[in-house]
């Protein structure tokens, strides 16, 4: 393991700090908590803690003694000062009295203590820190460790690993009592560098940053060594059997993973995917796949975002998709049964007092292609896959040097429903779009920046297809959450459905499209270039064809329905003279939209149109206002706003029209106008 710290880099930090206020042990105890947080064999996702026992002013000005402890879930990666809240230390230490503690009192107590009232929640492993006597102390669930310690024998093989120089304390759930029972061990023991939470991670301390911080990685070097001494290499493992892409095989896991929503009628609570393949995990799949499959988490805290268990899938070999797709559904079926025997069991223990969290798997393991990690949005599936790629290779090494040996069902379910575990994950209310994917076409334009922009703020996850890719990824960068820019030309198939498989690969599926890409040709109709006419067709009429083509596809493999909008025109119902060559194909548009309601209503796939007119765009240049406006002898003002309300439509009212249909679960086959009244354009 590298040794990380750099003076010159501590020394800045230092000076930074001593211009914010911040005094050199707090700016070193952040310094060397990035250091750890920056590195994913160390500490992943809000897992690990840092802490530092100082003396800090409270609101009265009194000088007391405080301990600086991570926030929890608290990224260590990217922390600040803020990150860090001060606990007074005396009252933390006199809990020590006490047998036990409800957590509900004990997290009171800590938040009465905080110096700064508002500031977030000490990390669970708050009492470990108090109790301990040293300056610094450092956490980590350290991958090398956790082969050690996941052991029947982990006591023996950290004597064997550390030689004494850490204390072993035997597996207890986070908290209260893991912090008393470490403090006795360590007082009767006195290990000179640290101790061992079995089955959980490692402690290093100092009466500096850099001295916690170097044990820290002498121990997890002493780990790594200790595995290379003692296992075979493995050979990688090489795959002959040939799977179907992640394009197709990831919409068949998705939609099997989606549950209908029993309030709501047509609607689904869906997760979304983030893949991994790569030689280690395609090796652990080959090699330690039944202990995978069994074998429960490496450290505690990975419950909250794996689940104890991953769900196992069959080959996807090419060819065999029917297959696959039968087998995925009766295993998600297994799954799913399994986990809610899993939690009547356990809450029967606990008094019945739990409230059962989603049945759905978080990982999903396909042999000879990779893994899925699950998540109700991009990033949390993101974090699911990053611990699970963690976890395969914590388990392979254990299994190469011993035997993989989790903590029990029972101590797993104490975890998984744990209040303050279950805290980290955040308040539960959920955007309206949470855990659905949307692709719009033509999104570097005005309205189709304005409807990603809208989509993405009621919680989808949104793939922006544009022919310009860099304006695509421009467009990307002003919308939140984790968007995807792709370059699309709908006016070629291979480039559509690339662009879809694209979107399926990242995002696992798709169950919004927003049909929006167009463009404007203008040409009496009597005389017009046959060509112009046909341009226009193969944007305005097959290029929405091809992308809800390419939608139709990935939706009926999810089985979940789905919904599709188009931006028909004005044009569509109302001609404008000269305008045939535009609103020709959008009049067929509006009978293509029918034609899909129609064709796939009963898989529950909805397909609206949106009969928008007059807004500022690509299509209508502000040059194009002007010169309208002065042929028609009216202010600029008044063009804009010359419909039976006098108001300028603009983009957003667009994209809150679209939005509107894809949340109105019984409309389909509907034209919704959006042009502040035009009666020759209402739809009959
Ligand atoms: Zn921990």
């Amino acid at each position: 393991m590298k040794r990380r710290w750099v003076e010159a880099e501590a020394a800045e930090i230092v000076a930074r700090g001593a211009e914010a206020g911040i005094a050199r042990d707090l700016a070193l105890r952040i310094y060397s908590t990035r250091l750890l947080g920056a590195d994913p064999k160390l500490v992943l996702h809000g897992g690990g803690n840092t802490s530092l026992k100082t003396r800090a002013r409270d609101l009265l000005g009194n000088e007391i003694e405080v301990l600086r402890i991570k926030a929890s879930g608290a990224d260590m990666a990217t922390i600040e000062a803020e990150g860090l809240p001060a606990v007074r230390l005396a009252p933390l230490r006199d809990l020590r009295a006490l047998e036990a503690i409800a957590d509900e009192k004990l997290l009171a107590i800590e938040r009465a203590n905080l110096i700064d009232p508002p500031a977030p929640n000490p990390s669970v492993e708050v009492m470990l820190h108090a109790f301990l006597p040293h300056k610094f102390v450092d956490h980590t669930h350290a991958s090398a460790v956790l082969s050690i310690i996941d052991q029947p024998d982990g006591e023996k093989k950290c004597a064997d690993a550390f030689g004494g120089r850490l204390a072993f304390v035997p597996y207890l759930m986070p908290g209260f009592g893991l912090a008393k029972k470490a403090i006795e061990i360590f007082e009767r023991a006195q290990p000179g560098d640290g101790l061992i939470l079995s089955k959980h991670g490692i402690v290093t301390f100092g009466e500096s940053a850099r001295e916690a911080y170097e044990r820290m990685i002498a121990m997890v070097s002493l780990a790594e060594g200790f595995i290379a001494r003692n296992s075979e290499p493995r050979n990688p493992v090489t795959v002959w059997r040939e799977p179907e892409p992640i394009a197709a095989v990831a919409p068949i896991i998705r939609g099997a993973c989606s549950q209908k929503d029993e309030k709501i009628e047509g609607a689904w609570r869906r997760l979304v995917l983030d893949f991994r393949g790569g030689p280690m995990v395609l090796s652990a799949l080959e090699s330690d796949l039944a202990c995978l499959a069994e074998g429960g988490v490496v450290t505690p805290d990975h419950t909250i975002r794996t689940k104890n268990w991953p769900l196992v899938l069959p080959h996807a070999d090419a060819g065999k998709l029917d297959g696959f797709a039968h087998a995925t559904r009766e295993a998600v079926g297994a799954f799913v049964g399994r986990y809610r025997d899993y939690f009547a069991r356990h809450n029967k223990h606990a008094g019945g007092a739990k409230q059962e969290l989603d049945p759905l798997p978080r990982v999903a393991l396909v042999p000879g292609l990779g893994l899925f990690g699950l998540g109700r949005t991009k990033r949390d599936a993101a974090i699911a896959a990053d611990i699970a790629e963690e976890w395969m290779a914590v388990v392979g090494d254990a299994e190469r040097i011993g035997r993989f040996e989790s903590i029990s069902e029972a101590d797993m379910f104490d975890c998984e429903y744990w209040p303050l575990e279950q805290a980290k994950l955040g308040a539960c209310k959920e955007p309206p779009l949470a855990g659905q994917i949307v692709a719009v076409t033509g999104a570097a334009g005005a309205i189709g920046g304005a409807t990603a922009k809208a989509f993405a703020g009621v919680g989808a996850e949104v793939a922006l297809l544009d022919v310009n890719l860099a304006a695509a990824l421009e467009q990307a960068k002003t919308i939140g959450g984790s968007p995807l820019a792709i370059a699309c030309d709908v006016t070629d198939g291979g480039s559509v459905r690339a662009a879809f498989a694209q979107i399926a690969e990242h995002f696992g599926g798709v169950d919004i499209v927003v049909s929006n890409a167009g463009a404007a040709w203008q040409g009496r109709i009597g005389e017009v270039d046959e060509d112009i006419l046909r341009k226009s067709f193969e944007l305005n009429f097959y290029g929405h064809q091809r992308v809800a083509q390419a939608a139709i596809k990935i939706m009926r493999a999810q089985g979940t329905g789905g919904c599709l909008l188009f931006n028909a025109s004005k044009q569509a119902v109302n001609p404008g003279p000269n305008f045939g060559p535009y609103g020709i194909p959008k009049a067929a548009l509006l009978a293509l939209m029918r034609q899909y309601a129609l064709d796939y209503g009963a898989e529950g796939i909805r397909a609206n149109a949106v009969n928008a007119d007059r807004i500022r765009s690509g299509l209508l240049t502000e040059e194009m206002i002007a010169s309208r406006a002065k042929a028609r002898g009216l202010s600029e003002k008044d063009y804009m706003s010359g419909n039976l309300l006098g108001r300028e439509v603009t983009a957003e009212d667009v994209a809150q029209a679209f939005l509107n249909q894809a949340l109105a679960l019984k409309t389909t086959a509907d034209v919704t106008t959006v042009d502040g009244g035009n009666i020759a354009a209402a739809m009959r």
